[in-house]
């Protein structure tokens, strides 16, 4: 079997053009769910699939479908998060890149497998070109009769509205992005109400991914079981696994969720840089606790992560060379959060002030020796205590460097010279 199931015509040219997807089996998984399936049917195909949601969370999709409240009287959404701006992560840019009409497919399947007459897919700011290629590919579904009205003559309407991202990292999480398309400044919402139950307009409201989504037209055509065997017992199916930093061939790889970061790393992203020792690797976008070189044994599935401590996330791989400063490389992630941190609540709003102030000043050699535990108490008090995941995302990497790295912080904060080249991965 071929490891590529999403990327499988990565290569061919056209494929996102209708008339080659249509060649290539395209929207034959729609035909089949539409004259096959009742929409219950499929909730319950998807959830047997164990298809687990590629954003970052793992949540299972299928079981996500089904917290939709039975006969209720308004309308269901579906929105396909499309904002990837998770560091390290650039899998979903790809996919709709190269591949729109297999989000689009996969797209109208679950909308109507969850009842829903309208889509939004939120696309972020900064991704003209993705938004191009999904109004395009919109137009010729349309064009098809696989978009509007009574879709293949099965009684089903559906309309698709892309919506471009407001450019911030927060409008990626759930609750800001609905804000959003509400027409607010991205703020996070308090949860509970979940998005299922009081979502957009305070209606039912399902909210994928772009690459779980895709996914979708794969299990109809193949089967629940067929998706089940790939992967692991709980992780199944491939992931698409973005590889960038100090690797000689960074890129985004599509293989069976599970494999080892070892593989990922020395054999599909050829080894490190300028025969460089590799020092460290944050396995799943730049939020996730990081691990050592000699943690890299560890398979790359939801699980796996979890046990070394860390977790898979977006499936972002940030590879780190011996010559990089771990300091320097956290200032730059926490200069980040702290940027896009929406300053609705204090622990996240003055914590990744705070954390970037005093990561400046051991980088200036200005560092006391007490700044190391300092550092770590005010992400301690961060994690936890906030309204949104933003300030659990800041915290973690800043706590996991420290336990793991603490010998250089130290060493900073004692007067010594930062450690290696400064140099690191990160834009
Ligand atoms: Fe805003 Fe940060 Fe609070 Fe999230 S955690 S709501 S980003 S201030």
């Amino acid at each position: 079997m071929t490891n590529k199931i999403l990327f499988k015509y990565i290569d061919h040219p056209d494929q996102d053009k209708i008339a080659t997807y249509i060649e290539n089996g395209g929207y034959l998984a729609l035909r089949k769910a539409l004259k096959e399936f009742k929409p219950e049917e499929l909730v319950e195909l998807i959830k047997k699939s164990g298809l687990r949601g590629r954003g970052g969370a793992g949540f299972p999709t299928g079981l996500k479908w089904s917290f939709l409240p039975k006969n209720m009287n308004k309308p269901i959404y579906l929105i396909i998060n499309a904002d990837e701006s998770e560091p390290g992560t650039f899998k979903d840019r790809q996919l709709m890149e190269y591949n729109p009409h297999q989000l689009l497919e996969g797209t109208i399947i679950a909308a109507y497998a969850i009842k829903c007459h309208l889509v939004f897919i939120y696309i972020r700011g900064e991704f003209a070109y993705c938004a191009q290629q999904i109004s395009r590919a919109i137009q010729e579904a349309s064009s098809h009769g696989f978009v509007g009205k009574n879709i293949l003559g099965s009684g089903f309407d559906l309309d698709i509205h892309i919506y471009r991202g407001g450019g911030a990292y927060i409008c990626g999480e759930e609750t800001s992005l609905m804000e959003s398309i509400e027409g607010r400044r991205a703020l996070s919402r308090q949860k509970p109400p979940f998005p299922a139950i009081e979502g957009l307009w305070a209606c039912p409201t399902i909210i994928n991914n772009v690459e779980t989504i895709s996914n979708i037209p794969h299990i109809i055509n193949n089967g629940a079981e067929w998706f089940a065997s790939i992967g692991m017992a709980k992780s199944v199916g491939t992931k698409i696994y973005c590889l960038s930093g100090h690797v000689k061939r960074p890129g985004n790889y599509e293989l069976p969720m599970g494999v080892s970061l070892r593989e990922l790393i020395y054999e599909y992203g050829g080894g490190i840089i300028d025969d460089y020792a590799l020092k460290a690797v944050i396995p799943g976008g730049s939020s996730v606790p990081i691990l050592r070189a000699d943690e890299i044994d560890v398979k790359m599935d939801f699980e796996s992560l979890a046990e070394k401590g860390s977790m898979l996330g977006s499936a972002g791989v940030i590879v780190m060379h011996d010559g990089t400063c771990m300091v320097a490389a956290l200032q730059k992630l926490v200069k980040f959060y702290e940027h896009e941190s929406c300053g609705k609540c204090s622990p996240c709003r003055e914590g990744t002030n705070w954390m970037n102030k005093i990561l400046k000043r051991m980088l200036a050699g200005e560092g006391r020796p007490e700044d190391v535990d300092l550092l770590y108490d005010v992400a301690s008090n961060i994690i936890g205590n906030t309204v949104c995941p933003l300030g659990d995302a800041a915290a973690m990497p800043v706590m996991s460097f420290i336990r793991k790295f603490r010998d250089e912080f130290d060493n900073i904060c004692g007067g010594g010279k930062p450690y290696g080249t400064i140099s690191f991965p990160f834009r």
